[in-house]
């Protein structure tokens, strides 16, 4: 596959969100972080690719402008999906078991 992506240019990074999903090497997800730096999953953007790519694209600062691009590794704890409330860091699962009482 010949990527033609661009990561300086923010719509870009929409489209690699939203196709890709998960980072290569490494099979992070990746995420995207808006304008308003909250975090978005892939599958919300996906949902809502025609606003965010709209809003990117001219810079609306509405919520749906995505200024940069991150994966699951970059994140600590307990970030979540703005929209969905997903948990980036569920697939390690069960590391609280212990803690709970
Ligand atoms: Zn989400």
């Amino acid at each position: 596959m010949n990527r033609k992506y661009n990561l300086k240019n923010p719509v870009d990074m929409v489209r690699i969100i939203a196709r890709e999903q998960f980072t290569f090497p490494g099979c992070y997800e990746l995420i995207a972080l808006m304008d308003d730096s909250v975090l978005l999953c892939s599958q919300c953007v996906r949902n809502n690719y025609k606003d965010i790519i709209y809003s990117t694209k001219h810079g609306n600062k509405d919520g749906w402008e995505v200024i940069g691009i991150l994966n699951d590794s970059d994140l600590d704890g307990d970030a979540c999906c703005d929209h969905c409330e997903k948990n980036f860091s569920e697939e390690e699962e069960n590391e609280d078991e212990e803690k709970r009482l």
